[in-house]
């Protein structure tokens, strides 16, 4: 039996590992994907097997994040992902055609192979309020500490309708930046209201990391 808890923890220590990127790094996060050069592939659709959640909305004084138990699964073909945790950037990480988005969701999962698989959700600014954002967005600690969620919450509410990705091979975008991190970015993104955007900001205006070069690599797209 893997201890989902411990892993959350070495996750989290392995985050506040402050180990700077070795300079020999190529395949670093986050990345700008540039749509018209990425190479339509045939991949297994991402099959977001989450469950209802009772947890805690934390500030760990570098973002805000929520545990997410251990009943939740990605799957993508044959392989499984464990969900362990969701985060959040401001503005976004990845960048679509040079432009960055207000915010970005970061869904941080294990692998078999105890590898690390993030699916990242833009966050645009939508005209109305998202409800589904709510739980989360609307009561978060503005310093270190936990606030319990006021109601049930399901990671896959906060998806956008279309699983569509991007996927490439690159790092973690917080130190200590560890490479061979798999990464699927969906293609659409989630809406959320401005006011919305703003609770986030008021917190963490600035904990996204700049793009970092593709030394060669290729970015799939999965229609
Ligand atoms: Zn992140």
């Amino acid at each position: 039996m893997i201890d989902w808890s411990k892993f959350a923890d070495e996750v989290i220590d392995k985050l506040e590992d402050k180990d700077v990127v070795p300079v020999d790094a190529k395949e670093q996060s986050p990345v700008d994907i540039i749509d018209a050069e990425t190479e339509e592939a045939e991949q297994p659709p991402l099959e977001f097997n989450y469950s209802d959640l009772r947890v805690t909305v934390e500030n760990d004084t570098r973002t805000i994040l929520i545990y997410c138990g251990e009943k939740s699964f990605l799957k993508c073909g044959d392989e499984s992902f464990q969900l362990i945790e969701a985060h959040f950037h401001a503005p976004s990480d990845h960048a679509i055609d040079g432009k960055k988005y207000p915010m970005e969701m970061h869904l941080v999962h294990k692998a078999a192979d105890e590898s690390i698989v993030v699916v990242a959700v833009l966050m645009a600014e939508g005209e109305e309020y998202n409800d589904r954002y709510a739980t989360i967005l609307d009561d978060m600690p503005d310093e270190l500490g936990a606030i319990p969620t006021p109601c049930w919450l399901n990671v896959a509410d906060l998806l956008p309708k279309s699983k569509a990705y991007y996927s490439y091979k690159g790092s973690l975008t917080m130190a200590p930046f560890t490479e061979g991190v798999r990464w699927f970015v969906l293609v659409e993104p989630a809406y959320v209201a401005d006011e919305q955007i703003g609770y986030f900001t008021d917190i963490y205006p600035d904990n996204a990391r700049e793009v970092q070069p593709l030394h060669g690599r290729k970015i799939n797209k999965t229609t």
